[in-house]
């Protein structure tokens, strides 16, 4: 696909929008400090291509390659601070699409493992994690539902593709005293981000908001 740039933005306008895109994130209730420190750190400008890199500070989802979506930034925070990732823990990451979450998350984490099914999208999120410094990320293409079972069990897990219910490998791969949060639903237009706590004895559910995500496949993708 051929797509026409819009014209860079000057670099007065560019701190303008990164600072309204800051005020956004707190109104729209992400308010830790170590969350907002890490947007604040990754530019989503990097991370959006084409015709839509100049809508890349709006509080959206914008398109990316392979038909999928890169995530709202409140949605991002909102689910980064639903994770509560301490600076030790190793994170796992179901559906690297842009590589934005995943980069989020490295700069509170002590490593993160991101997958994707499509191998392309797994590619160019490798080489932004390359340009950008992010040592502590280890991209690779898979089917995420089945998590990374060579790598678990993880303190956390974070799934930004939806489920009908918590994928059983996922639940399995993660740490007791760990946290998983991951929107879930039937359909396209309802779905719930949830958060769940494995325990010594079980699991624990809690509701957290209603969110609208690409859904979770199975299988690799063809590209
Ligand atoms: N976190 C991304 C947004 C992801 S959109 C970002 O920050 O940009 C959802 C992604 O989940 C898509 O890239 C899609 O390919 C991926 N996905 C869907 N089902 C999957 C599966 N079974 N395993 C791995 N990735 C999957």
């Amino acid at each position: 696909m051929t797509e026409t740039p819009e014209p860079p933005l000057g670099p007065e306008e560019l701190a303008e929008r990164k600072m309204r895109f800051l005020f956004g994130l707190r109104s729209k209730g992400v308010t830790e400090a170590r969350v907002l420190a890490a947007m604040e750190r990754i530019d989503r400008g990097q991370f959006v291509r084409g015709l839509f890199s100049a809508r890349a500070y709006e509080d959206m989802p914008l398109p990316i390659a392979c038909g999928q979506t890169i995530s709202q930034p409140s949605i991002v925070g909102l689910m980064t601070q639903a994770l509560d990732v301490g600076t030790r823990d190793t994170v796992l990451e179901v559906g690297t699409g842009s590589g934005y979450q995943a980069a989020v998350l490295a700069c509170l984490a002590r490593r993160v493992h991101t997958i994707d099914r499509h191998r392309r999208l797994v590619r160019e999120a490798e080489e932004l994690f390359r340009r950008l410094d992010l040592t502590n990320i280890v991209a690779r293409a898979g089917d995420g539902s089945r998590g990374l079972p060579e790598q678990a069990p993880f303190d956390r897990i974070l799934v930004t593709a939806a489920a009908e219910d918590p994928p059983g490998p996922l639940l399995s791969q993660l740490k007791i005293g760990g946290i998983m949060v991951l929107p879930v639903g039937q359909s396209d237009t309802v779905q719930s981000l949830i958060r769940v706590r494995r325990l010594e004895t079980g699991f624990d559910y809690e509701e957290l908001r209603p969110v609208r995500f690409v859904p979770l496949v199975e299988g690799m993708a063809s590209d």
